[in-house]
């Protein structure tokens, strides 16, 4: 298997130099046609998601909506972005390019199957590299598929190969001198080993790891609204999103309003087949990732917290719970709660909540509602994060650099700066 996938990352080094080579307007029309792929087949493809990692089917079929939205972004301000940029030196003339670096390689996770490789691939193979990817072993459907979207038959050789493997082989495939880059989507765990070997091996690595994102209300907020997005950042996807919101922190004065409101609409949502275009919530990917949250529940509830609703476990369903009282010292505070699980924690004032929210070994992001939007805009420097939303939840856009500080990893995706990462950023003087 390992040999297999050694001769395939050998495969694509040839690959890339003739892929490298084609202009721009022909990457674009390979691009043009991915997305075209994604437009016929979306249903059968969001099937693969669906069957794969349980994410109900509305949600699947969305997800691979917003992959052609960002190959439509790229599409349109890729010639932007690869235009040498001139500076201003003591030479004739001098200026900057981005060249491709050569074989990437994607280790990828499964709550987002398609959503997570696309960001990736796609501004990538615009500038030229190309990609294997190991993606997780729990969504082999959506991993082989992806192979087959990304084969171009007029090209005559691939730009992309899936690499079936399990991970204790992901050094072997850094150590390949073919590969240039290693970029991870995943746990914490699974980030340190990946910058262990991409550091003993000299490539350039990427991490976009877990998240604790703090999803701050404050009493002069738009309670309505605030509770509406709330629940959805936080159950999206069965709560499997690095960027949910899983810490509530709510302003004391509010705080019985808001998680009255909130519970309900929490207790109503859909539970159940994941192929009813209506459910709105489905079972979590695995059993064992349902046990694991289970267990951080009654940890959380045996040290102090209140369950306000849920709390159930039927094999990978687990019911979509509320907890209040939440302290920074409980276990489903201070980890990642990867589950449909709400922790709500009350502050008094701004700067308590600040406090709070970066009383985390996470850096991805912080949402904060509050009708006083210059006052928060003032206080965005203060958040340790990679990103601050006022009155909206995080979200994943092609039009924004996405990425984390601290435990939460390292460099961007999407935007320009989706290009950069893995780009030769190459300086060009002339006398
Ligand atoms: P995971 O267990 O770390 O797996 C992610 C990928 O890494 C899989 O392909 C996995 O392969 C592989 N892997 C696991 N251990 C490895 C190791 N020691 N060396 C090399 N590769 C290894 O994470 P997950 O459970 O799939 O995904 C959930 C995590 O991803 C959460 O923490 C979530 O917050 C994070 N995430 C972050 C972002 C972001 O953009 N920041 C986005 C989505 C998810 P196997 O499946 O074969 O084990």
């Amino acid at each position: 298997m390992l040999e297999k996938a050694l001769a395939s990352v050998s495969e694509m080094e040839s690959a890339y130099h003739t892929w490298r080579n084609r202009p721009l307007t022909t990457r674009k029309e390979v691009i043009s046609r991915i997305r075209e792929k994604l437009l016929t087949h979306a249903e059968q493809y969001a099937r693969a998601i669906t069957t794969d990692m349980n994410k109900p089917l509305a949600q699947a079929l969305a997800e691979v909506k917003k992959c052609t939205a960002l190959c439509y972004y790229y599409l349109t301000h890729i010639d932007d972005f690869l235009r040498p940029q001139p500076l201003q030196s003591s030479w004739t003339e001098s200026y900057v390019r981005l060249d491709p670096l050569g074989v990437l390689l994607a280790v990828m996770p499964w709550n987002f199957p398609f959503w997570q490789v696309f960001r990736v691939a796609i501004p990538n193979l615009l500038l030229g590299n190309v990609l294997v990817v190991k993606h997780a072993s729990n969504v082999p459907t959506a991993a082989a598929l992806l192979e087959e979207i990304f084969l171009d038959k007029s090209l005559g050789f691939p730009i992309y190969k899936n690499l079936p493997l399990p991970s204790q082989h992901v050094e072997a495939i850094i150590a390949h001198p073919a590969i240039k880059g290693v970029t991870l989507t995943g746990s914490e765990p699974a980030g340190r080993s990946v910058a262990q070997c991409a550091g003993k091996h000299l490539k350039k690595s990427v991490l976009e790891l877990g998240g604790s994102a703090a999803f701050i209300v404050c009493e002069d907020a738009d309670l309505t609204k605030a509770v509406t997005t709330a629940v959805n950042a936080r159950m999206q996807n069965a709560g499997q999103s690095c960027i949910a919101g899983k810490r509530i922190l709510v302003q004391e004065s509010i705080a019985e309003e808001f998680t009255a409101a909130f519970t309900e609409k929490v207790k109503a949502l859909k539970q159940g087949d994941k192929y009813d275009l209506s459910t709105e919530i489905g079972a979590m990917a695995r059993e064992d990732l349902a046990i694991e949250i289970e267990e951080m529940v009654k940890q959380s509830l045996a040290e102090g917290a209140t369950l306000r609703c849920g709390g159930k476990r039927t094999g990978a369903f687990y019911t979509p719970t509320v907890l209040t009282g939440v302290t920074p010292t409980m276990r489903v505070f201070r980890e990642e709660t990867f589950g449909p699980v709400a922790v709500i924690t009350t502050f008094r004032d701004f700067e308590e909540a600040i406090a709070l929210s970066n009383q985390s070994d996470f850096g991805l992001g912080v949402a904060i509602f509050s009708q006083n939007v210059d006052f928060v805009k003032s206080q965005a420097p203060r958040f340790d994060e990679g990103a601050v939303y006022i009155n909206e939840m995080l979200i994943s856009d092609p039009h924004l650099p996405f990425g984390g500080i601290k435990n939460s990893g390292y460099g961007r995706e999407l935007s320009y700066f989706g290009v950069w990462e893995f780009a030769n950023i190459k300086t060009v003087v002339v006398k």
